[in-house]
């Protein structure tokens, strides 16, 4: 993990990794939806690590609390 990448919610990584936000709409999260695309067009092109990692913070997405399980991404 190097110091530029980012620290992503398993939700924001599966979103990412498969470009299909609905789990945001299923649980209601419209502004974490929002945060989430907006996050992706500025990092551009990011890698997504497949494994989890346990994480502290936030997420670089969505801005929601990790403190768990996550997903570290580079970006390229
Ligand atoms: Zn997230």
């Amino acid at each position: 993990m190097s110091d530029n990448s980012y620290k992503l919610c398993h939700r924001c990584a599966t979103a990412i990794t498969n470009d299909d936000y609905s789990a945001f709409d299923f649980d209601n999260a419209e502004k974490a939806k929002e945060k989430a695309i907006d996050f992706v067009e500025k990092a551009g092109l990011i890698v997504i690590d497949v494994d989890e990692t346990d994480l502290r913070g936030s997420c670089d997405a969505c801005g929601e609390d990790i403190d768990g399980p996550g997903h570290t991404a580079e970006p390229q």
